[in-house]
């Protein structure tokens, strides 16, 4: 069979929630864990560009960045070398599956995302257990620890990024763990089975993903986060403290706004000490404080370095012959570090690669949680510039385990929060992509808040004194939390004694 060829007769779907492109017939997102009910049918756009030639390309890493370049790099040229490196031993996987189903165990089989006899079919070589050591841009060759030495005619850059340890005394200990590679999350598994207390480090997603497994293992969990809220950059304040609560209602603890000082102990971890000297018990820390980009070896070759490898919109560095794509790679100052995001640069960098001129474009992805009984969907500015004048809206599902939130500049949606119940998701996507009209969107709403919050009046019943908050509504009554008293309809009366709306005074 003609390498490649399989690529274009198979079908796909995009999952609605993630934006993920998967295979027909998939059970289950590999980024962010829904399933078939969330995914609709998908026409991958296919290149026209084709031109075979001997040429080796050496692909730096095994990632999705990496297996995309590979993939993009083969439909598109059907006779050239393509290796792949990378220090892990196992094929590619899906690495978002790490934090999904720790509790579970995670099995190589489960995760991957070819089995090895796509990789023969497709005619891509994978070296295994290799640590690269160097690049030699003036010879074209790659250089690894072992000895071995590739020349290649192209090369893309893909090693990703590394878990940031910060440099804690006691971060050493054998207790410590950061969750980058299936290694890693077998070992919290492993830890979390024989441990009694666990700390997190870090609120952030991964770090709120991982608590929850470790607490179905039955360990106790407390997440620590420096932030005063968890998922601060990804989320608004009203979202943060709702998953905060419910992350507390399963027995969760979250401390926030605390700076971890050290982790105690001589020879295996006993305690968090926080800096206002509060000691929490820990058998077991997981670190999840972000990533640090892999760039050493770039920098070594002279390759232009930022936060990470820099590249334009071609996804070239600045040699001619070396792209960038996926974790390690900056463009536009913004190194994204998302799976949807180096999946679409490893097309771009192996298209380029191979002589066609694709331009990355960053889409608006969305921020997916899984995890304490809920699920959490946010997509664009969540009140993350408020000097802007960012206006908060409640949609209709606003209870006690869930929240529909909207943000709109003047009257454009340009951000949103679905918690708990997130069957808008798609609807949501599109009104944020599109930066919809919310009044068109949701005629039974108006919109008079202020700068940054929500301003929600209460009416009070001159007859019996009940009090109608527009922020709460009355759901028993389908009246959605968020629905103004203006907007109420003109026969509504005081569900206590029944006088009418002229009755009712502003509070
Ligand atoms: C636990 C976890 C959960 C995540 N969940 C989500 C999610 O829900 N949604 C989302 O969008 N993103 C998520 N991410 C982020 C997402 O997984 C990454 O953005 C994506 O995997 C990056 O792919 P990459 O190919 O750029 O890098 P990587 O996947 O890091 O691949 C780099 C490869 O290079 C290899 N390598 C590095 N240095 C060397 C060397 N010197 N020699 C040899 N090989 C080397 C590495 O071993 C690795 O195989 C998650 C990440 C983690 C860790």
């Amino acid at each position: 069979m003609e390498a490649g060829a399989n690529v274009l007769t198979k079908k796909y779907v995009r999952c609605i929630v993630c934006g993920e492109i998967m295979e027909e017939g998939t059970l289950i997102c590999p980024v962010c864990g829904v399933g078939p009910d969330k995914f609709v049918p998908y026409e991958p756009e296919s290149s026209r560009y084709h031109k075979d030639t001997k040429e080796v390309y050496i692909i730096l890493g095994q990632g999705i960045a990496a297996l995309s370049a590979a993939t993009a790099i083969r439909e598109r040229n059907s006779t050239c070398g393509i290796l792949m490196i990378s220090e892990e031993n196992e094929l590619p996987y899906n690495r978002p599956m790490l934090t999904k189903g720790m509790s579970k165990g995670i099995s190589e089989e489960a995760i991957v995302i070819h089995d090895r006899q796509w990789y023969e079919e497709q005619n891509i070589l994978l070296l295994n257990g290799k640590k690269i050591l160097a690049i030699h841009p003036d010879k074209k060759e790659i250089q690894l620890q072992d000895g071995m030495a590739f020349m290649y005619d192209k090369c893309i850059y893909a090693l990703g990024a590394t878990s940031f340890i910060p440099p804690y005394k006691g971060a050493q200990l054998p207790e410590v763990v950061a969750v980058r590679s299936i290694r890693d999350a077998k070992k919290v598994r492993e830890l979390a089975q024989k441990s009694m207390n666990a700390v997190v480090i870090g609120g952030g997603i991964l770090g709120l993903e991982t608590a929850w497994e470790i607490h179905k293992i039955g360990c106790k969990v407390c997440v620590v986060e420096m932030a005063p809220r968890i998922m601060p950059r990804q989320i608004g304040p009203e979202t943060s403290q709702k998953l905060k609560d419910i992350a507390q209602s399963v027995g969760i603890t979250i401390i926030t706004a605390a700076s971890v000082e050290e982790i105690s102990g001589e020879t295996h971890a006993e305690a968090v000490k926080l800096a206002d000297g509060t000691l929490l018990s820990a058998d077991m820390v997981v670190v999840s404080c972000g990533i640090r980009a892999n760039t050493e070896i770039a920098a070594e070759a002279g390759i232009a370095i930022g936060r990470a490898v820099l590249t334009d919109a071609n996804m070239r560095t600045n040699y001619n012959e070396i792209y960038a794509c996926g974790d390690c790679a900056e463009f536009e100052g913004i190194n994204y570090a998302l799976w949807t995001e180096a999946t679409q640069m490893g097309k771009v960098a192996g298209a380029n690669a191979c002589g066609e001129l694709l331009t990355y474009q960053s889409d608006l992805y969305p921020v997916t949680f899984h995890g304490m009984n809920t699920t959490l969907y946010a997509i664009g500015d969540n009140g993350g510039t408020p000097e802007q004048g960012i206006h908060v809206v409640p949609g209709d599902n606003n209870s006690n385990d869930s929240l529909e939130l909207y943000y709109l500049d003047q009257n454009a949606v340009v951000g949103a929060a679905l918690l708990g119940d997130t069957t808008k998701a798609s609807l949501v996507e599109e009104a944020v992509k599109g930066k919809r009209q919310f009044n068109e969107l949701f005629l039974n709403k108006t919109m008079k808040n202020t700068k940054g919050e929500t301003k929600m009046e209460k009416y009070i019943c001159n007859v019996c004194g009940y009090e109608y908050d527009e922020a709460k509504g009355e759901p028993d009554n389908g009246i959605a939390p968020g629905t103004k008293f203006a907007d109420l309809p003109a026969d509504y009366v005081c569900p206590i004694c029944g006088a009418g709306k002229d009755e009712f005074e502003k509070a």
